[in-house]
Order: C-alpha cells, then structure tokens, then sequence
C-alpha cells in the first residue's frame, strides 16, 4: 500500500481555464495533501487510435508515470477523447502499477449546464479524481449511487452522485490505515 503525500497533475492535450487552479485547491484541500501542477503535455502519438479519432485511455495512463518523476501519485486531466477497452465512455483510468490515474475533461466537460457550468466540471473533475485516488489508496467500487467511489455509466448519475465517501467506504480507507498521517479525507 502507498502513502499519499504529493500528487502531480498533468494537463494533456487541450487543458486550460481559470477552472484548473480551483480544481487543484479543491483537490488537495479534499486529500489534505500537497497537489503540484506540471507543464502540460501532448498526449503520446502511439496512444492515437486514427480511425476512432481518440486515445487509447490504458496507454496514455502508463505514459503519465514516465513524465512525473519522483511523486507518490500522477493524475493526468486529458483534454482529448479517450476510449478503453471496457467501455466507450471513459471519465476515469487507474494503473496501480504506474500509480497513475486519468481523469477525462473532455468527456465531463459535455452538458455542462445551469448558471455557473465552470462550477460544475470542477464538481464533476472533483469526484471523479477522489474516484480515481480512492482507488490506487486501495478502495474498489461503491454500489451506493451516491458516495463518490461509486463508478456512474452517465454524466447524470454522476451529478447526482456525492463529493464524498459513503461511512462504509471512509471505514474502509480507516481500515487501510490511509486517515492516518497526512492521508486524511475532509470529514
Ligand atoms: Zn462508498
């Protein structure tokens, strides 16, 4: 198991906005722990897939660990489309054996709706990168729809879906001895 103590975001593709500063505050106040941002990268061309027009999600995650140097843990926002083998629709990728994660701004940043739509891709970035670190600490899955380890099949149930963890999910993190230190999820 890995502690938590910096994680290192990594801008892929077409990233940018006032949003990405707030995102990294929100982030690293949820965590309490140090969240750095690294230049922005372009995605690799070997993850392109040309017929699709998107990267391959798999790839560009693995890829992440070789720009980041020493940090506990790498979280790529990608600008770009990604696919995966699993599933069409990807908001979130984890390689436990690169300790990197990739959250997708392109595909949250679809529907964005209401009076401050900035407010809510930063909602929707927020949950699935606590997601996304939740599971490279060690947590699976939640079936409840609205803790945040729960993995939504549409941007619906994921703004439906909570900013926090459910008591058998936090239980779980305890468990894992991660609240210790300076892994500690925001009561
Ligand atoms: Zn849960």
């Amino acid at each position: 198991m890995f502690e938590m103590r910096r994680v290192l975001v990594v801008p892929i593709g077409r990233v940018f906005g006032p949003w990405l500063e707030r995102f990294l505050r929100e982030l690293s106040d949820f965590w309490r722990v140090q969240v750095e941002l690294s230049r922005p990268i372009t995605p690799p061309a070997a993850a392109f897939h040309p017929r699709l027009r998107k990267f391959f999600a798999p790839y560009v995650t693995e890829f992440l660990r070789s720009v980041s140097g020493e940090v506990d843990f790498v979280l790529g926002v990608c600008g770009e489309e990604l696919y995966s083998p699993r599933s069409p629709l990807v908001f979130v990728e984890v390689s436990f054996s690169s300790r990197s994660a990739l959250v997708s701004a392109r595909n949250l940043q679809e529907f964005l709706f209401g009076t401050e739509p900035e407010r809510l891709l930063v909602e929707r970035l927020r949950k699935e990168s606590i997601r996304a670190l939740g599971h490279l600490l060690g947590l699976g899955s939640c079936p409840d729809p609205l803790c945040v380890m729960h993995p939504p099949s549409s941007l619906m149930e994921l703004d439906l879906k909570g900013t926090d963890f459910c008591p058998q999910c936090r239980m779980r993190l305890q468990m894992l001895h991660l609240v210790r230190g300076e892994v500690r999820a925001a009561p």
